[in-house]
């Protein structure tokens, strides 16, 4: 009952300053068709309740409530919201002034600079579809934690963020810095965490937790000696005490093999993803952030390269792997959104072969798996948060409708409507979703 009354008062908040639905007032969705990507399957003139903020009912014979605000979208293919499992939002590097060298940017561009920068790219994926973002460390100095708490608050529309707060590595992380970085941390640091002894490790992985992060992002190979198999475990164990899962940015076989052996959470990059690699992975059920960069966006992979990540993909997804979609679109690509540019990932997976219902897979069910949101959000079941989308044609039998998003609701609240983003509903002056310790 507690639950219910402070329903009430939300809605009454929503209501006062937007012209949402009233309080108690229940959306009423008409979807001409509704996708369940888990199934593969599409069904006919649905109808899904909303109400503050939750489905109640999916079904052909659902009945309207009266008083109910309708949605129409019967014209339109509804489904789930997608995942980009891995992003981030807080670095747009660019051919100006820094030549696409993020380590440039890191010096030009400061930590609120940068979470205003990701307030804005967080709309951008939200207006293509992306209703939640993992977005994996390079954000400075948790501007990933600010994004997500200005969202959840109320503040700002955009995707549900699972942050990874600063990438902890060995000494130097990415980079290869210089001693005065390095040691004085006063230039591009803090962009990664040092942590090279079991009790730098401890305390890292603790200090993510106590800034805010949803999930642990480590460098396993950035540097030729990188983690151990033990000291991975240490990370995977530190973390899960914090109920975190860990992700590991790998860029070599080797890498792989020691990631792996350790059961990590996910591995990031197919640099290192052999089909040995591919063979554990789907053995342990370890999830695939392949970061797979289309050859359209020139500048950004090589024709061998995007051969090789097409041929890595499709090998995965022959072992079983479990496949999420992954970008890493951190650069700014002119005349195109950061959504557009996540968007058009999925040349790479249309060139490898698979098949249209298990694209649609990784940005969704297996998206929320990566992300730990399935019991919360994602599926349209009642229940869950209501997020959906809506596009004009059917992705399960061509991918491409994802490019034209033409409808999105973002836990019940309406973000873009006819094509166009009617985000009004979703500034607020506080927290009106509650404030919430990091
Ligand atoms: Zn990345």
């Amino acid at each position: 009952m507690r639950a219910q009354a402070g329903a009430l008062l939300l809605g009454l908040a929503l209501v006062a300053c937007c012209g949402g639905p009233a309080a108690g007032q229940v959306t009423a969705i008409r979807a001409g068709r509704l996708v369940d990507p888990e199934t593969g399957t599409i069904a006919a003139n649905q109808v899904i309740l909303v109400d503050n903020g939750r489905f109640t009912a999916v079904g052909a014979n659902v009945s309207v409530p009266r008083g109910a605000r309708v949605v129409d979208l019967s014209n339109l293919v509804v489904l789930p919201g997608l995942v980009d499992a891995h992003n981030h939002l807080a670095l747009t590097y660019k051919e100006v002034p820094e030549h696409n060298v993020y380590y440039l940017t890191y010096v030009l561009d400061g930590t609120p600079l940068r979470a205003i920068q990701a307030v804005s790219n967080g709309i951008q994926m939200l207006n293509a579809g992306f209703t939640v973002v993992r977005d994996m460390g390079n954000a400075g100095d948790y501007a990933d934690a600010a994004l997500r708490r200005a969202i959840e608050q109320g503040w700002v529309p955009g995707p549900t963020i699972i942050n990874s707060g600063i990438i902890i590595g060995g000494m130097g992380g990415q980079f290869w810095p210089t001693p005065e970085m390095a040691m004085q941390k006063n230039i591009v640091y803090p962009e990664y965490l040092d942590a090279d002894t079991p009790d730098e490790i401890v305390k890292a992985v603790r200090q993510n937790a106590l800034f805010g992060a949803r999930v642990i992002k480590i460098c396993v190979d950035c540097k030729p000696w990188g983690y151990t198999v033990d000291e991975i475990r240490l990370f995977i164990n530190e973390a899960a005490r914090a109920g975190l899962k860990v992700e590991g940015h790998v860029q070599t076989v080797d890498g792989a093999r020691r990631a792996i052996e350790a059961g990590i959470w996910s591995i990031a990059h197919d640099r290192g993803l052999t089909d040995e690699m591919h063979q554990g992975m789907a053995a342990k059920g370890i999830f695939r952030a392949g970061t797979e960069t289309p050859i359209l966006l020139t500048g950004h992979t090589t024709p061998e390269r995007y051969q090789r990540t097409v041929a890595g993909l499709r090998n995965a997804y022959e072992r079983g792997v479990p496949l999420t979609f992954s970008t890493d679109a951190d650069y700014w690509v002119p005349g195109r959104t950061r959504g557009e540019v996540a968007i058009e990932f999925i040349e790479t997976w249309k060139a490898a072969g698979v098949p249209p219902v298990d694209i649609l897979r990784a940005m969704t069910v297996n998206g929320y798996r990566v992300s730990e949101t399935e019991n919360e959000r994602g599926p349209i079941r009642p229940g869950l948060a209501a997020d959906l989308i809506a596009v004009t044609d059917n992705p399960l039998e061509r991918i491409d409708a994802l490019r034209d998003v033409r409808f999105v609701m973002k836990d019940g609240v309406v973000f873009k409507q006819d094509g166009v983003m009617t985000p009004a509903d979703f500034f607020h002056g506080g927290p009106v979703r509650g404030w919430n310790v990091r």
